[in-house]
């Protein structure tokens, strides 16, 4: 089917809406649309259901995800800083972590511990301060202006009733606009909306890795004796328990414990502390067992690989896209989400370069088909990492899916064994390099010379590279 299945937008209200954008959400997807919109619309309106204060980062109910670790990854902080210039300087001025990987962590991986090597870029920073930032940025353009405390409720049909021409709102009227963007997240009500216009349900396909977090603030004063910036210990699926620790800004850390299932981590104090402990190394609670805890511990469970395929759709509005977690969303382990959203904004602004408001309405179908390729990699990754694990719902894996979880357990391997392998792996892992990088003929006769070693070996403690300042000479 051609874009042509895109329903006809008619010029329902010229005075209106026709120059107006809304965008629904201001998540990172949502911001990041936003920015990319006003390169086009001269009006662009974001929607956030949340009170606002603009006082600065703050934890609010829309993202309870902010209150786990969040990580971004090279590709999707260099995206970010071209569409907002300065804004990683802003970040790390503001108390955000500029780190390589693996070079400045602590890193088990499911075989065996990263060499201190370089890799790629990732930036660590509380989600709060990531989207404050953001929408600072955001909101400096003055054709974006945002609508705080205000929920989008439905969508405005145009006189054809299969096109949209604006957005209901909770105890307001509603709002005219030549598109219409939903990134209200996860709890996107997008395919309800649809129905309403006379939409079929998309497909939807959902791996449910089961898997919980449990995270916790600490204060940790500075030490000279630690070499490292960070600490991830990845669960296996014959130990399906792991953790992340990471800095917050200055002696301010943050603990994100994650199990799948029966292994999903608690929240109460000394229960925390003795998941810390039996994870595959003790040094994630070597770190914090004279740590200053500073808050108690957050649940978070609803971390299922959802996609909602809209982009197979065979009739698609006119003025409608569905991007971010409210068109797919993963598994939050791979810290993926923010840069699929960088990428979705990348797409977007491609698309919409040389047309109009008008021609962008029209050419929905198309956007929404773009937009959601951004998600096709990362969902590969998360989907079949999460297969290896014996409770993860979804459908099972094919025999191309097998083969390639078995050369990747040899690329884990050669990666820890060999920083070029380890090199390619952060390319691919960061969304920068092609997954092809790891398939092509020269990196895979170094990951097949190490066929000797186990994929799932005893583990030391610690890394060669690093001892803890009680075992030193
Ligand atoms: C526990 C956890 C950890 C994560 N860790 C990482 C990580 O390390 N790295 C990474 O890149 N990604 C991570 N993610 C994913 C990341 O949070 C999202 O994928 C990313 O922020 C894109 O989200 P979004 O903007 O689509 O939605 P969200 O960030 O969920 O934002 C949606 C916004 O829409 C608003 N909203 C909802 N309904 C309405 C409505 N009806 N009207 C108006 N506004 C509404 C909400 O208040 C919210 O502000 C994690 C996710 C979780 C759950």
């Amino acid at each position: 089917m051609d874009d042509d299945a895109t329903d006809n937008h008619p010029d329902t209200d010229p005075q209106a809406g026709e120059d107006h954008a809304v965008v629904l959400g201001a998540g990172m997807a949502g911001l990041l649309a936003a920015r990319v919109l006003a390169g086009r619309f001269p009006r662009v309106t974001l929607i956030e259901r949340d009170e606002l204060t603009g006082d600065g980062p703050e934890l609010r109910s829309g993202i309870p995800q902010s209150r786990h670790a969040h990580i971004l990854w090279s590709r999707g902080m260099r995206l970010i800083e071209q569409m907002l210039p300065g804004v990683t300087t802003k970040l790390v001025e503001a108390g955000a972590a500029l780190l390589e990987t693996p070079r400045d962590f602590l890193w088990l991986s499911p075989a065996d511990w990263f060499q201190s090597v370089p890799g790629t870029k990732v930036l660590i920073a509380g989600r709060d301060l990531l989207d404050w930032t953001v929408r600072e940025e955001v909101l400096r353009d003055g054709r974006i202006q945002i609508l705080g405390g205000t929920a989008a409720t439905g969508l405005v049909a145009g006189p054809d009733g299969r096109s949209v021409a604006g957005v209901r709102l909770r105890d307001a009227a509603p709002l005219a606009a030549r598109l219409v963007v939903d990134a209200t997240g996860r709890t996107s009500k997008a395919t309800a909306w649809l129905g309403d216009l006379g939409y079929p349900a998309p497909a939807v396909t959902r791996y449910d890795p089961h898997l919980g977090y449990s995270s916790r603030y600490f204060e940790m004063p500075a030490d000279p004796a630690r070499r490292w910036h960070g600490m991830y210990v990845q669960s296996r699926p014959d130990l399906p328990r792991g953790g992340v620790l990471v800095p917050q800004g200055k002696d301010r850390w943050l603990v994100t414990l994650i199990g799948n299932g029966e292994h999903a981590p608690p929240v109460k104090d000394e229960e925390f502390f003795a998941f810390a402990r039996s994870l595959r190394s003790p040094a994630l609670y070597d770190a914090i067992r004279d740590a200053t805890p500073l808050s108690p511990a957050t649940a978070f469970r609803s971390t299922v690989n959802e996609w909602r395929h809209y982009e197979r759709l065979e009739r698609w509005p006119a003025g409608l896209v569905v991007l971010g977690d409210a068109a797919c969303r993963f598994n939050p382990v791979y810290g993926h989400g923010m840069t699929v959203a960088a990428l979705a904004a990348e797409a977007l602004a491609k698309e919409i370069r040389t047309l109009d408001p008008e021609q962008i309405a029209a050419a929905s179908r198309r956007i929404q088909r773009s937009t959601t390729a951004a998600a096709a990699v990362p969902w590969q990754i998360a989907t079949s990492e999460d297969m290896r694990y014996a409770v993860t719902e979804g459908p099972p894996p094919d025999r191309a899916t097998r083969i390639l979880q078995n050369y990747m357990s040899r690329v884990m391997v050669g990666a820890n064994a060999d920083p070029v392998i380890s090199g390619r792996f952060f390319g691919v892992l960061s969304l920068t390099a092609s997954p092809n990088t790891l398939l092509s003929p020269a990196t895979m006769i170094r990951v097949l010379s190490k066929w000797r070693l186990p994929t799932a070996p005893d583990t030391a403690d610690y890394p060669a590279h690093y001892r803890p300042a009680g075992d030193r000479a």
